[in-house]
């Protein structure tokens, strides 16, 4: 029976979709494992501490919390020390990331402190015998890589969406410790965090994602795109890079390859032709709807659903649709 380590990200104060879908992936290791333990990692601003609970519902068992001024902010160099030290400490059969920028920028890191095996962007997780067995996207997602981990700690980090997060209440005793590195003395400090998306859903975080691409013919057709994610309630807008590049819209909202990597419930991609590097951010969403004018586009074969017809038709009539659905 081995206990395995989630750490979690938080940003103002709060802990995001991220950090609970990383104490839902250790749970799901830890339970296939023998029913090991899930400690949790917690570190943020004095107040971060009343967080804890939200992590014991989704099966941490012990929550391990970092209170400090200074790490209102991401500190790379701090909790890169402070993870690699409990993960040190305690034994874990496998550490738990977030594949997001963060994440990706901290598990490195603490790899290289632990000289551990790192499994990067995972979107599969099992364990088959002795191995902790990672699926992840390869070669901008034309394969998928299956890496099995046998040594402890096996570190990955795990893609937005590819695993739930999940009810699953645990005691969640919360331990309070230091952090290994003073956040002040760090070579790296964020002096600010200016938020591109004031006031919309994260890429990341939404459920749902209406994305437009050229077939849309100019910018103010996304509108169009912007009913059809209102409808839903809880969708955010995505683009292709062609319609990024033509500034249509900002670059925050480019999913692909040289994008934002996404993988939510429900992924409607309007006028979008397919290209490889667009796919590379979004084929692992769990439905895909395409509408696409051309039968033949390349993103009716990643779609669950196709609609071919002229999207100034049919999103209208499903944003309608969704509406009364929702009525
Ligand atoms: P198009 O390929 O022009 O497709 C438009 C689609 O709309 C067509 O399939 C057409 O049939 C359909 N259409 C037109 N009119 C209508 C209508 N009235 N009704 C219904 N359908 C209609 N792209 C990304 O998206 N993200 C990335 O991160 C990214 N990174 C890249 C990195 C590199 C190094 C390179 C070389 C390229 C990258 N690209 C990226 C660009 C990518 O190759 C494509 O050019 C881009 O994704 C195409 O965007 P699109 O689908 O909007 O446009």
């Amino acid at each position: 029976m081995a206990n395995v380590f989630a750490f979690v990200e938080s940003r103002g104060g709060d802990v995001r979709k991220a950090g609970l879908e990383a104490v839902s992936a250790a749970r799901q290791i830890a339970d296939q494992t023998g029913g090991g333990e899930v400690h949790a990692l917690l570190a943020g601003a004095p107040g971060i501490a009343a967080q804890a609970s939200r992590l014991a519902e989704v099966g941490a068992d012990v929550v391990y919390v970092v209170e400090h001024a200074g790490l209102a902010q991401y500190d790379a160099e701090s909790l890169a020390a402070t993870a690699a030290e409990r993960i040190r400490a305690g034994g874990y059969r496998a550490a738990v990331f977030s594949a997001t920028a963060q994440g990706k920028d901290l598990s490195p890191r603490v790899a290289a402190k632990l000289r551990a095996p790192l499994a990067p962007d995972a979107t599969a997780i099992a364990v088959e015998g002795d191995a902790i067995v990672v699926r992840h996207p390869m070669y901008t997602g034309k394969v998928i890589g299956a890496l099995a981990i046998t040594a402890s700690p096996a570190l990955l980090s795990v893609r937005l969406g590819a695993v739930p997060a999940q009810p699953n209440a645990k005691a969640g005793r919360v331990e309070t410790i230091q952090p290994a590195a003073d956040p002040g003395a760090s070579k790296v400090r964020v002096v600010e965090l200016r938020e591109g998306n004031k006031g919309k859903i994260d890429l990341g975080e939404a459920a749902v994602i209406v994305a437009g691409g050229r077939g849309l013919k100019a910018p103010e057709n996304f509108k169009l795109v912007e009913e059809l994610a209102d409808s839903f309630g809880n969708a955010a807008v995505g683009a292709t890079r062609a319609v990024t590049d033509e500034g249509w819209r900002p670059h925050s909202d480019q999913i692909g390859q040289t994008g934002r990597v996404v993988s939510p419930e429900l992924y409607v991609a309007v006028g979008i032709s397919g290209a490889i590097q667009h796919l590379a951010g979004m084929r692992t969403s769990k439905t895909i709807v395409a509408i696409n004018k051309d039968k033949e586009a390349p993103i009716f074969k990643v779609a669950d659903y196709g609609i071919v017809g002229d999207v100034f038709e049919i999103v209208p009539a499903l944003t309608q649709a969704v509406r009364a659905a929702k009525a």
